[in-house]
């Protein structure tokens, strides 16, 4: 799977439209590969329209913890699911850089999950260290996040270390370092979610995917796809980037 988050990158409806038609008349030419999509809160209904009755998912890049009433300019996930959204990506790195705790982001995901929305994950350190310390940083994040939490089968983690989003292909992580990590992911969602929570819970890479990368990420790395920003607003690296994928 590939889940384009396009920012703030695609700002009007007609560009956002222009794409989302496009992408579901070329989705044969990466069929294998599912396709989702988070358009900022207000692309998300013309995508969603456009969307409709194809298999390309649709999703939001925040939502609130409060399920309804006074919270102004909060967007809750039930408000989202109605007008088609059916995943939303939390804990991104820039929310956690904006003042996001690890509970706030617990208390997202419960909402999420608790309106049957699939939740996206993001952990990811903010640099590499050379003894090794990077992992308790994942490792936290994960286990603060998923504190008492049942993801009922609706669970994705994206790996993104923070120090490889928003460069070029050149500056990602390499495939080796990436399957590494993913298999710690791993090691740490079983201890979190019980065993089997290993083979439910797809886990995606995500920083500075680009069509240059793709492939070599995809069978080198052992993640299940890609979380990918600047290159998803770009209708023919999204296409390339999702062929890479393809099973
Ligand atoms: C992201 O911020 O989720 C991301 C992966 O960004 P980029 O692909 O631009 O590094």
């Amino acid at each position: 799977m590939v889940v384009g988050n396009w920012k703030m990158y695609v700002e009007a409806p007609d560009a956002a439209k222009k794409f989302a038609t496009s992408l579901r008349k070329k989705a044969r030419s990466f069929a294998g590969a599912e396709a989702w999509l988070a358009p900022a809160f207000p692309l998300i209904s013309p995508v969603a329209v456009d969307l409709k009755g194809s298999a390309i998912k649709v999703g939001a890049q925040a939502i609130s913890v409060h399920a309804e009433g006074a919270h102004t300019g909060e967007v809750s996930a039930k408000m989202l699911k109605n007008i088609g959204v059916s995943f939303a990506i939390i804990g991104h790195s820039e929310r956690r850089a904006a003042g996001e705790s690890d509970e706030l982001i617990r208390e997202q995901l419960t909402a999420a999950l608790g309106a049957g929305l699939t939740a996206i994950l993001c952990v990811g350190e903010d640099e590499r260290l050379p003894d090794g310390s990077h992992f308790a940083q994942i490792a936290n994040q994960i286990h603060r996040a998923l504190q008492g939490v049942v993801p009922m089968g609706r669970l994705v983690v994206a790996y993104e270390p923070v120090w490889a989003i928003g460069k070029q292909a050149a500056d990602a992580m390499q495939g080796e370092d990436l399957e590494e990590t993913a298999i710690f992911i791993r090691k740490i969602l079983s201890e979190a979610l019980g065993r089997d929570a290993v083979s439910r819970v797809p886990i995606l890479y995500g920083g500075s995917v680009e069509p240059a990368n793709a492939q070599t990420l995809m069978k080198e790395g052992g993640v299940n796809g890609f979380l990918v920003g600047h290159a998803s607003a770009d209708i023919d690296s999204f296409i390339e980037i999702l062929k890479a994928c393809k099973k």
